[in-house]
């Protein structure tokens, strides 16, 4: 996708992860995201379930809303960033 983070001068310390999600969602700084907030819909292929994702703000149960109770990926990706939490603390 060649996405380049921290293009924007507010942006200077963007993920990657950050990046993308501001490439599908748009800019946090317009009208239409500060009147209604930035999501994502997308088909997740282990729960086969339309989720709705928030962004990278309060972890991956609370910003991507709509897997299955059981969905791995949503495990896993819980456990990644817990993990991550638990290295930077
Ligand atoms: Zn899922």
């Amino acid at each position: 996708m060649n996405l380049a983070t921290g293009r924007d001068r507010d942006m200077a310390s963007e993920s990657v992860a950050e990046a993308a999600f501001t490439y599908a969602a748009g800019g946090p700084d317009t009208d239409f995201a500060r009147r209604y907030g930035r999501s994502v819909v997308w088909n997740c292929k282990s729960c086969d379930q339309l989720v709705t994702d928030h962004g990278l703000c309060n972890g991956p149960a609370e910003d991507e809303r709509g897997h299955a109770d059981n969905c791995p990926r949503l495990a896993a990706t819980t456990a990644r960033c817990d993990a991550e939490w638990e290295a930077e603390r």
